[in-house]
């Protein structure tokens, strides 16, 4: 006997390819191994509140509209520009009054940095959107903002870099073997840093938010090309992820929203891995995802916090709000006084932050097996290698 028809070789190999990239496709959240996170770039000195090449740029005052706002927005052109040069940026400029202008409209600028997959449409592409804002408070005079949001926005940016030449090498390995597009969905990174977040006189519907009301709204009347997998570019935000008031010691951490829940705990347990290898300097036995555990069904958060995500949230965009706040603690000491500084940073909390930052990045993007190993390893990179090494030697035995 022999089928009615002949099916070549070649042919059988393409589908059997095609399956194993669609099955590995199905499982759309790949944990990144003990071995990769411990290998995961560290920011070192670019955190350094006085000459980091990342931090100390932002520690300065940066009103909407005045020279330090101006100052900070081309530390992240430069950065994106020199470092990670494939990346496409846009600015997003709006005005408006404020109860302090008198009358007169103020700039608002928005910067947004988008790594898309070379072969990929535009309006094909879901992107993990990573948010802060870096605009400081006017008042009182001489604000710096290091945890509100200086330093969220230097997390955002080690994260960034850490990741791009693993996700490039991913890419490059996926058009080698022309196994691209065939993926459910395409993805993509976004970066974007919010203007005038801040209230000028009184936190109001109308006093705050400037930066990313003027986005949502702009992004809601933009519609991509008939045919795209997204109608536009608020429905291609598969996650929005706001940091915000990060970078004093001991964060509590809320989880808010049921549909993110599962995206919340995957920061929960990437926090203990973190701890439980001893890759976490900040050393706080409280765990920071303090809802890790919950039923994401049954979250209580408590507090209704009013923060950049609404505008979008508004509009249907999923959410994940990283905020340091708990009913009983409050926001952190410093919130809104002259002491949220660079020196009052707990800077091994803000390191722990961007790793944390990083690994829920990498393990989004499925980079596992595309970092390379660190060439000098530190000496706890070299026992938790060979911890692996160990644990890989017993599998084979077994
Ligand atoms: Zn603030």
């Amino acid at each position: 006997m022999s089928p009615a028809y002949h099916i070549p070789p070649g042919i059988v190999s393409l589908w059997l390819g095609l399956l194993i990239v669609l099955f590995t496709c199905v499982d759309a959240y790949e944990e990144i191994s003990d071995n990769t996170l411990s290998g995961l770039l560290r920011p070192n000195n670019d955190f350094d509140i006085h000459n980091g090449a990342l931090l100390s740029p932002i520690l300065r005052t940066r009103v909407p509209g005045t020279p330090g706002s101006t100052a900070v927005l081309n530390h992240f052109a430069d950065f994106f520009r020199t470092t990670l040069p494939k990346w496409t940026i846009e600015f997003h400029n709006s005005t408006a009054k404020t109860p302090l202008s008198n009358g007169k409209d103020v700039p608002f600028r928005n910067f947004i940095a988008t790594r898309d997959p070379p072969w990929a449409s535009v309006g094909d592409v879901g992107r993990l959107t990573l948010v802060a804002h870096y605009d400081s408070k006017i008042a009182p005079e001489g604000f710096i903002g290091g945890i509100d949001s200086a330093a969220p926005c230097a997390m955002i940016m080690h994260a960034m870099r850490s990741i791009d030449a693993a996700l490039e090498k991913k890419w490059s390995a996926l058009k080698e073997q022309e196994l691209y597009g065939y993926l459910e969905e395409e993805r993509g990174l976004q970066v974007i840093f919010l203007d005038g977040e801040e209230a000028f006189k009184e936190w109001t519907a109308t006093d705050s938010l400037y930066g990313s009301r003027a986005l949502a709204t702009h992004w809601d009347d933009q519609v991509y090309p008939a045919m795209s997998e997204f109608k536009g570019p608020l429905s291609s935000i598969s996650l929005f992820v706001l940091l915000d008031l990060l970078g004093s010691k001991s964060p509590t951490i809320q989880s808010y929203y049921e549909t993110t829940h599962w995206a919340y705990q995957r920061l929960g347990a990437l926090e203990k891995r973190f701890k439980s290898l001893k890759h976490f300097k900040s050393n706080s036995a409280d765990s920071w995802f303090i809802d890790t555990e919950n039923d994401g069904h049954r979250l209580a958060p408590m507090g209704g916090i009013q923060d950049d995500h609404l505008p979008f949230l508004a509009k249907g965009v999923e959410i994940l709000h990283l905020i340091d706040y708990s009913p009983f603690k409050g926001f952190p000491p410093v919130w809104h006084t002259i002491d949220d500084d660079g020196e009052h940073l707990d800077l091994d909390t803000v390191e722990d932050w961007s790793m944390l930052v990083t690994a829920f990045v990498a393990e989004w993007m499925e980079l596992e097996g595309f970092f390379d190993r660190p060439s000098s390893p530190s000496p706890r990179n070299d026992e938790s290698a060979e911890l692996e090494a160990l644990r890989l030697s017993r599998k084979t035995e077994l």
